[in-house]
């Protein structure tokens, strides 16, 4: 699905000599490349604080301790999403509020948010999946009407573009009142261990979230707040520094490859490829960089999914299915308040969708092997 190893080849000389550069100054935590890759990260994504933590689960439960969230508030996020988003809405004992998404983009569909919105309600949670921002100007004018914080779970969207309506280019996770990030290392800037990160506009916010990550202390062994031990170490940090300045360079070729493969399926009846949002009817946006791939999701139709998977694995194709599952049906997030039939749009997704590789190092060979396999299977 990923090859990390053709990546590190390639800037194997830079992560070698920093890596051991971190052994020998000792310094392991905290550590002066620490501070040089939130700053790197700040200008990188034009945000005024980036609070480097553990790893994006805790970024995002860290950015919604900031904000002060209460046991009973209500947060609306997607049912179609990674476990990691509502695991720590309810982790911190408030109400996950699971809403369907767009069949189109996989993104939190607003119109189910608004319906959703009661008056505990505090936080929506929009997740870029798959590497496309989520409809952000609609979301920003539901929560300002409604008073919400909106917390941008950006660890598939990192390097993306939002294009307001007004023309108005933004960083995806430099939007919302604030937005985690992961480096794990198959994310879109990953490191070679855990990682994360916390992007913020607002100055108190970003104190109260550096508190937060180091036990709540603001002044040495005075603890104000209840905080957690989230740490980025310099080793991931020097190796985040080394590929930083590659992040626009991977996301072209993630965007290359899925151009590619969307050429490959075009008029393929029953194959739905992915779509960017900016350019109606252009499968992949020429023009900007509003999806940086993180998945190449596609849909097959009238198609018994799991048996391609099957046949992708016997041909040494790997694929994911993400995700099969809705979260609404999952053991620890049942409600008695959900109701099926307000989950169509996931409930199809979890049976049509199939991920196929993708990463920055696929060549033309491999993907009309991909291509070609899929096609054989999708039309026979
Ligand atoms: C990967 C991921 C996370 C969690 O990140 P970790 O670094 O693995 O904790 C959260 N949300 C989404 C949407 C993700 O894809």
């Amino acid at each position: 699905m990923v090859d990390l190893k053709g990546q590190y080849e390639k800037i194997k000389d830079r992560v070698d000599s920093s890596l051991l550069e971190v052994v020998e100054s000792a310094a392991f935590v905290n550590g002066p490349e620490v501070h040089k890759f939130q700053k790197e990260l700040e200008d990188y994504l034009g945000v005024k604080h980036v609070i480097p933590c553990a790893n994006g689960t805790d970024a995002l439960q860290i950015a919604m301790m900031g904000l002060e969230l209460k046991p009973g508030d209500e947060v609306i996020t997607a049912d179609f999403t990674f476990a990691a988003t509502v695991e720590v809405i309810a982790l911190l004992g408030l109400t996950p509020v699971l809403v369907d998404v767009d069949p189109v983009n996989f993104n939190i569909d607003v119109e189910e948010i608004r319906k959703a919105i009661t008056p505990r309600t505090k936080a929506i949670v929009p997740v870029h999946l798959f590497g496309l921002a989520a409809p952000m100007d609609e979301i920003m004018a539901l929560a300002e009407e409604h008073d919400l914080f909106v917390i941008e779970d950006n660890a598939q969207g990192i390097g993306a573009t939002y294009t307001s309506k007004d023309g108005k280019k933004t960083k995806a996770g430099v939007i919302g009142h604030v937005a985690s990030t992961s480096f794990f290392p198959s994310k879109n800037l990953g490191c070679y261990g855990d990682g994360g990160a916390i992007f913020t506009n607002d100055d108190e916010l970003a104190h109260t979230i550096r508190g937060i990550v180091n036990h709540g202390m603001y002044v040495r062994y005075h603890h104000d707040v209840v905080g957690v031990n989230s740490r980025l170490d310099s080793m991931q940090a020097t190796v985040l520094r080394a590929k930083l300045p590659h992040l626009d360079e991977y996301n072209m070729s993630r965007r290359e490859a899925a151009r590619k493969y969307t050429a490959a399926f075009a008029g393929v009846h029953n194959i739905i490829t992915p779509t960017g949002v900016c350019d109606e009817g252009v499968p992949v946006c020429d023009t900007c960089d509003c999806h940086v791939f993180h998945q190449y999701t596609l849909r097959v139709l009238n198609c018994d999914r799991d048996a391609l998977v099957q046949h992708l694995n016997e041909q040494g194709i790997p694929c994911g299915v993400y995700y099969p599952i809705p979260l609404h049906l999952q053991k620890a997030y049942r409600d008695e308040r959900y109701k099926e039939e307000d989950f169509d749009v996931t409930n199809q997704l979890v049976k049509e969708v199939i991920s196929l590789p993708m990463h920055t190092e696929l060549d033309d060979d491999q993907i009309e092997f991909i291509t070609t396999a899929v096609i054989n299977f999708v039309t026979s």
